[in-house]
């Protein structure tokens, strides 16, 4: 089992390198919640390669939607995996990257014990969101640990 509650006014999952990873589902939802088109959010805010999509990063910090003080400016439509964490396939169904994860996640190991089914049913929405990356729910492989990965 594993213990986690979000901890009010924190953003240090915000704040690590990484890229935030989109579905298509993540774009739109994100554009209508800024009211622009679809066209403009992604010309602003979105990089497409040939099989995956991401925020543009900004030079000065992680992410163009972190106010500073303030959180997520995003926060109703944000991202998946931006919404799942730390409920990631490759922490989830790792221990040691799970704990390692608590060293700049202060939210871990507090608030009420999460049966590992019902963690592995979040995760699940990670595999669904983000298919290229975690193709396959494998419950008895263990994955390296690492940020959702390659900043
Ligand atoms: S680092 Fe952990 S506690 Fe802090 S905002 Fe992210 S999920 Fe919540
Ligand atoms: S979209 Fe929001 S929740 Fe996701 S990294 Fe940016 S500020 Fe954080």
């Amino acid at each position: 089992m594993l213990r986690f509650a979000c901890q009010p006014g924190c953003t240090r999952c915000c704040e690590q390198r990484g890229w935030v990873w989109l579905s298509e589902n993540d774009v739109s939802k994100a554009a209508a919640f800024l009211g622009l088109e679809q066209a403009d959010f992604e010309a602003r805010y979105v990089v497409r390669t040939a099989r995956r999509i991401r925020l543009r990063k900004p030079r000065a910090k992680q992410c163009h939607f972190l106010d500073e003080g303030a959180g997520c400016s995003i926060h109703p439509a944000k991202p998946t995996q931006c919404r799942l964490f730390p409920f990631w396939p490759e922490l989830v169904e790792n221990r040691n990257a799970w704990k390692g994860t608590a060293t700049y996640c202060p939210g871990i190991g507090k608030g009420p014990l999460i049966q590992i089914g019902a963690a592995l049913e979040i995760d699940d929405e990670m595999h669904n969101a983000y298919p290229e990356q975690y193709p396959v729910p494998n419950r008895n492989k263990n994955l390296p640990p690492g940020k959702n990965s390659s900043a």
